[in-house]
């Protein structure tokens, strides 16, 4: 597979983790719950943190938030988890940043929507007060642009200007590049602050795919800052997921975007967490990077006699995904094994023999018994009541014998094509 040729972009350090300049493309997340309320917060930060996101931001949005970002900073740390928080500020970030020293050092990097800052003569002032804080607490900061938040002053003139051309552009094309020149032009104020462009992220969130492709595009071509990308607002469900895969799977097969967020509406009381999944499993779909051993699995149709084989694909995944903290220790490189669960024996076999390791299921008509494929060969074939069961410690005993440190790597798949 041809490797995807990334966009030049300067390296950013949050904490520990290097953002662009070449570096894997960053998975980050961000929380849903009242800052102030550091239990939940801490809970919430743990579980995206061990859910594979390695950046989480977290809204400071009050004095009292802003005072809860240092417990929680500890209360993480006591827990050893040390993922990076990044803090979210809007309209008082000057003031919080500025009276809550403790939270201005415990936080990795600093959101700011150059929209929310504040207006007219105060924006500046505001603006500066926010990059001293990071310049005194050595912190890169995000310029984040959000077209929800767009700064009305500079759009407004911005139009004004259109409006006077002999051929004016349409307003979403004056809109698009108020969001640039918003990010761009706030950049650049940032810089002759005294802050080094490795230390600049930016983002300019839109709604819509087309949007979001072509502001990418136009960022991409005018600097080399490193991009956080994101779809904002892009719903619930799969209309989210769809959205943000289709905008973000175009720009980062251009090479486009060094860390990304999946902005999801959960369900009510959906778990927050899938966020970080639908990022990893873009990104590994993709060919990006790897976290997670993947399961092929057919969709079924009327030979499937039943859903043992739906329930089979979908326990062997969150087993796979739930044993990937552990993994990831002991077995390096399993993330990248393929896993085959098929539902009979039109597409089964050959599917399972293209897998590590793979079970084909019978379909209607078929003798009641599952044959497993071990790197393209079978090997034995299942039957009765435990065959989940059975093909999960076949699973197991595969991760033991392929992936223990020093162990000869597993051969590459060999493609099998059938003489006619
Ligand atoms: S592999 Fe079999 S059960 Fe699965 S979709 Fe194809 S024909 Fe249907």
């Amino acid at each position: 597979m041809q490797p995807v040729q990334r966009r030049q972009s300067r390296q950013v350090r949050v904490g520990g983790i290097a953002l662009g300049g070449g570096a894997p493309v960053v998975v980050q997340s961000m929380t849903n719950t009242d800052t102030v309320d550091v239990e939940a917060t801490v809970r919430q930060v743990a579980d995206l943190a061990r859910a594979g996101s390695e950046l989480v931001r977290i809204t400071v949005n009050s004095p009292e938030a802003a005072a809860a970002v240092a417990p929680i900073r500890e209360r993480l740390d006591a827990l050893g988890c040390g993922v990076p928080l990044v803090g979210d500020f809007h309209y008082n970030g000057h003031k919080l940043l500025t009276r809550y020293p403790d939270c201005a050092q415990a936080l990795a990097k600093y959101r700011i929507n150059p929209g929310n800052v504040g207006r007219g003569a105060k924006r500046d002032d505001q603006f500066a007060t926010m990059i001293e804080a990071a310049l005194r607490w050595a912190k890169p900061v995000r310029i984040g642009v959000n077209w929800g938040s767009l700064d009305p002053e500079l759009l407004a003139q911005m139009m004004d200007d259109n409006a006077r051309r002999p051929q004016p552009l349409e307003a979403d094309e004056v809109m698009r590049e108020a969001l640039i020149a918003s990010a761009l032009g706030s950049a650049e104020q940032a810089r002759k602050l005294g802050l080094a462009a490795e230390r600049i992220v930016i983002s300019c969130k839109v709604s819509g795919v087309q949007d979001l492709i072509r502001v990418y595009r136009e960022l991409a071509r005018r600097c080399d800052y490193a991009l956080h990308l994101g779809l904002t607002e892009a719903g619930m469900g799969s209309k989210g997921i769809v959205a943000s895969a289709a905008s973000m799977g175009v720009l980062l097969q251009e090479g486009i975007g060094d860390t990304i967020r999946i902005s999801l509406t959960p369900e009510p009381g959906g778990d927050r967490t899938r966020e970080v999944v639908v990022a990893q499993e873009l990104l590994q779909t993709m060919g990006l990077r790897s976290f997670t051993p993947m399961v092929a699995a057919c969709p079924g149709c009327g030979r499937t006699t039943s859903t043992t084989f739906q329930s089979l694909a979908e326990s062997i995944q969150g087993w796979l995904r739930d044993s990937m903290p552990e993994w990831k220790q002991r077995y390096p490189g399993v993330e990248d094994m393929k896993v085959a669960v098929m539902g009979c024996v039109v597409n089964g076999p050959g599917e399972s023999k293209h897998a590590d390791i793979g079970i084909s299921l019978p379909g209607s008509g078929e003798l009641p018994v599952a044959p497993v494929y071990v790197d393209g060969e079978k090997t034995v074939t299942l039957k009765g009541e435990r065959i989940a069961e059975e093909f999960q410690a076949l699973v197991q005993d595969y991760v033991e014998r392929n992936f223990i440190p020093g162990a000869a790597r597993k051969r590459p798949r060999q493609i099998r094509i059938k003489a006619a």
